[in-house]
């Protein structure tokens, strides 16, 4: 099953506005493992947008509509869209109820060209109004198996659906919106038309149309994310491109993300325990490959989920010492539920007075080396040991700019310590960025400097 995307939009050609709905749909469906061949953007325009749909279905089974679902003029897909399936239209009168509904909660009076909304391919149904088509709906797109095997799937044409099921045409919900969605079946081809504005068509995709791809496409797909720290994304890309390009069962793709690379492999099968089979060998690989640098394989699992768990592990605490990421790495930490079994207190030491005060950083080396410097980090790690009596601590102390650059001290250094049985180890980092990327890439750095010094001093003892 193939699927293809037309975005709708004037304003998306003239680049007035990016195209963020192109980069989630398409996310969704590599996640899924679903073949995407083909993107295209077109204008609000009646004869190149039916052009545009014709070529589409010439060469893909799916064809995912993205905006021009509204009530003004220029909002056409819904209309040219039927037109060139060959759908007439007439008006859906629960879907004239929901509008002014909609209309009336807002208080904004309704304007004739509003009803435009409300109309709906012949003997169209809300998809929650169909027995299984509920089941399928019912929100559970996140998780990693999405197929329950259930056999009554779209299209089955089992009992009292078979009318529907042939060629039917389903409405979808929008609760942030006025502009219902919709699905149409014909002659084996399928459009899913959905509104513009990101805030509508996001859950009006993971909530109805998600599992609907899952059920139409008959299969089960698994997804194993390794995460991987340390190493930089085109390094992480070389380094599986013999693998990428190899593998189509499962798929292998590489996504940066701030402070880490993650590989996202996908497999698909008839059961569970056939995606997962192909999954492992390939998630072992990748193990193998980055060794330390992969921190988990489990989409759910964060770098700071990974830190607490090994902290756990070896019955181990943890204090923080901040300066420039000013708390971001206790607050990841306690974003953990259960973290206050191994941190109990964090330090935002800002100034140097502060430094001075809590983590007693000596005069000396403040002066001597500075507030960013190896020597600092050193000092605050082991002073935040000392000052909470923990197991260990993480110290950050770095320059997020944009000002302060001096020539030996470049925008985006960050000293990262940390101090563990006695054991005191300081990194040095040379980020860039923004102040906030590059805080958050600190952040990040440190979490993993905590999680590579836990494994170097207490793995397999
Ligand atoms: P509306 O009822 O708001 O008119 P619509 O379904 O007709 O919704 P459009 O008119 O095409 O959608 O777009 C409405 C708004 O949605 C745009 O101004 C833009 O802010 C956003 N939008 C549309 N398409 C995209 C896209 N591909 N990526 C990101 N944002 C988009
Ligand atoms: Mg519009």
């Amino acid at each position: 099953m193939t699927v293809e995307m037309i975005f709708v939009g004037t304003e998306l050609l003239l680049g007035n506005i990016v195209n963020t709905n192109g980069q989630f749909l398409s996310e969704q469906c590599a996640a899924l493992g679903l073949p995407v061949y083909y993107q295209t953007v077109v204008g609000d325009n009646e004869e190149r947008l039916s052009a545009v749909i014709e070529t589409a279905f010439s060469r893909s089974d799916v064809v995912l509509l993205c905006g021009g679902l509204g009530p003004t003029e220029d909002d056409l897909t819904k209309e040219v869209c039927a037109r060139t399936m060959g759908i007439p239209l007439t008006e859906h009168p629960e879907a004239r109820a929901e509008l002014d509904a909609f209309m009336s909660r807002l208080n904004v009076v309704i304007t004739e060209n509003n009803y435009k909304q409300a109309m709906a391919p012949v003997g169209a149904v809300y998809a929650d109004q169909l027995p299984d088509e509920k089941k399928a709906g019912d929100g559970r797109g996140g998780k990693g198996v999405e197929n329950d095997g259930d056999e009554n799937e779209a299209g089955s044409g089992e009992g009292g659906r078979k009318s529907v099921a042939a060629d039917r045409c389903l409405l979808l919900r929008n609760p942030n919106g006025t502009a219902p969605g919709l699905l149409m079946e014909k002659n084996g081809k399928t459009a899913i038309l959905l509104p513009g504005p990101p805030n509508e068509m996001k859950p009006m995709f993971l909530d109805q149309v998600k599992p609907y791809l899952v059920k139409k496409s008959g299969q089960v797909f698994l997804s194993a994310v390794v995460k991987i720290c340390g190493v930089g994304e085109s390094s992480v890309e070389t380094r599986v491109l013999d693998l990428v390009d190899s593998q189509t069962n499962p798929t292998i793709a590489t996504y940066a993300k701030t402070g880490e690379v993650h590989i996202r492999v996908t497999a698909s099968g008839k059961t569970g325990e056939e995606a997962q089979k192909l999954i492992k060998p390939c998630v072992k690989e990748l193990k193998k490959r980055f060794g330390d640098d992969v921190y988990t394989a489990k989409p759910e699992v964060s770098l700071e989920m990974a830190v607490v768990k090994l902290l756990n592990k070896y019955g181990l605490t943890i204090t923080t010492a901040e300066s420039c990421t000013g708390g971001m790495v206790a607050a990841r930490l306690v974003g953990v539920p259960g973290v206050s079994d191994v941190f109990s207190e964090g330090f935002v030491t800002y100034s140097n007075k502060a430094k001075r005060k809590f983590l007693d950083v000596s005069k000396t080396t403040l002066k001597k080396y500075t507030a960013v410097s190896a020597e600092t980090a050193k000092e605050m790690a082991i002073g935040g040991v000392l000052a909470n009596d923990s197991d260990m601590c993480v110290s950050v102390t770095g320059l997020a700019g944009p000002d302060g650059a001096t020539p030996e001290i470049p925008l985006g250094r960050v000293y990262i310590g940390c101090c563990l049985k006695g054991k005191t180890v300081v990194k040095e980092y040379n980020f860039t960025g923004s102040r906030e990327k590059i805080r958050e890439m600190a952040a990040s750095a440190a979490l993993d400097l905590a999680r590579r010094c836990i494994l170097e001093q207490c793995k397999g003892k």
